[in-house]
C-alpha cells in the first residue's frame, strides 16, 4: 500500500509522523472519509469543501489547493490499483513543541490513505440494526461545533463505548438540549406517516455528505422530507429509522433502546432510498 505523506507517496511502513505533531498530541487537525466507486470518487467536491471549511474553522491553512488535493486523491487510487475504495484524507497542525500553541507549528501535515472499508456485516443491512441512545451528549456547538470534522473524536468514542458495553455497533447521540443529533459516525433519519425527517443543522451535527445526498434523492423523487428537531419520542413512534454515512451508506435501524421501530424490518422508504443510492454509486 502506498500512502501519501507530505509531498510523496511511500510504502505504508514508511508513512510516519512525528510524535510532536499536534494532530497526535492534541487531536489538532481535520480529516475526511471519502468513497470511490468504480474509479470515481463520490462527491469529492463536497468532501473537500467540508475539509477546507473544517480547517478554516480551526485556523489551519491547508498547504495545498483543493484542486491539487483532489488530484492526489485520484493518484492515491491509481498507485494502489483501487477502483472501489475508502480514502482517508488528513490535515494535521504539524510538528510543534509540547505546548498548545498552534502558531509554533509551521508546516501542516497532509496524509492520504487509500484502503478498503469494512462495512457493517451484510446481515445488518438485510435485517436492520439495533441501537441505543447514549447518555453522553453530543458536544455543545458553542464549545466545539460538530460541523468541524476534527481529529478529536473522543466525544463520539465515549458514546461508542457505551454502545459496545451494551452490545451495540452504533449509538445515537442527543444534544445538550435533549434533541437528537446524530450517531457516532453517521447521521440519522426517521420516517413517520410517510414523511422523512432528520435533525437540522442547528441540532449540532456533522453536515453529512450522505445526508445531503438523501435529502436530494427525497426531493427529486417527491418523498416528503423535512429537517426538524427530533427527540426520543419521535424515535420511539417512528415507522422507520435509518442512518447515513460515507462508510455505512444507508442502513436501517430496527430497534432503539430495546423498542422495536415500526415492524422491526427495514421499511419501504428506507429500501427505496437504498436502491436510489445504489443507482447513484453503481450506475
Ligand atoms: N456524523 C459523524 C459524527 C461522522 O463522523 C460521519 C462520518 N464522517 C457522519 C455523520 C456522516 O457523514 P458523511 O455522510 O459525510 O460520511
Amino acid at each position: 500500500m502506498q500512502v501519501y505523506i507530505n509531498g510523496s507517496f511511500v510504502p505504508k511502513e514508511e508513512a510516519r509522523i512525528s510524535v510532536f505533531d499536534h494532530g497526535f498530541l492534541y487531536g489538532d487537525g481535520v480529516f475526511e472519509g471519502i468513497r470511490a466507486y468504480h474509479g470515481r470518487i463520490f462527491r469529492l467536491e463536497q468532501h473537500l469543501d467540508r475539509l477546507y471549511d473544517s480547517a478554516k474553522a480551526i485556523s489551519l491553512a491547508p498547504p495545498l489547493e483543493k484542486k491539487a488535493l483532489a488530484d492526489l486523491c485520484y493518484e492515491a487510487l491509481r498507485r494502489n490499483h483501487l477502483e472501489d475504495a475508502y480514502l482517508r484524507v488528513i490535515i494535521s497542525r504539524g510538528e510543534g513543541d509540547l505546548g498548545l500553541n498552534p502558531r509554533l507549528c509551521q508546516h501542516p501535515g497532509v496524509v492520504i490513505i487509500a484502503g478498503k472499508i469494512a462495512l457493517y456485516p451484510k446481515e445488518l443491512y438485510d435485517n436492520g440494526m439495533s441501537v441505543i441512545t447514549a447518555a453522553t451528549p453530543r458536544t455543545n456547538p458553542e464549545a466545539l461545533n460538530p460541523h468541524i470534522k476534527s481529529l478529536n473524536y473522543l466525544n463520539n468514542i465515549l458514546a461508542k463505548i457505551e454502545g459496545l458495553e451494551a452490545g451495540k455497533m452504533e449509538v445515537l447521540m442527543l444534544n445538550t438540549q435533549g434533541f437528537l443529533a446524530e450517531a457516532t459516525g453517521d447521521n440519522i433519519f426517521i420516517v413517520r406517516r410517510g414523511e422523512i425527517a432528520t435533525p437540522p443543522e442547528s441540532a449540532g451535527i456533522l453536515m453529512g455528505v450522505t445526508r445531503q445526498v438523501v435529502l436530494e434523492l427525497a426531493a427529486k423523487t417527491g418523498l416528503p422530507c423535512r429537517e426538524r428537531d427530533l427527540n426520543r419520542y419521535d424515535l420511539y413512534v417512528a415507522d422507520e429509522c435509518f442512518l447515513t454515512g460515507t462508510a455505512a451508506e444507508i442502513i436501517s435501524v430496527t430497534a432503539v433502546d430495546g423498542r422495536t421501530v415500526g415492524h422491526g424490518r427495514p421499511g419501504p422508504v428506507t429500501q427505496r432510498l437504498q436502491a436510489l443510492f445504489r443507482e447513484l454509486t453503481q450506475g
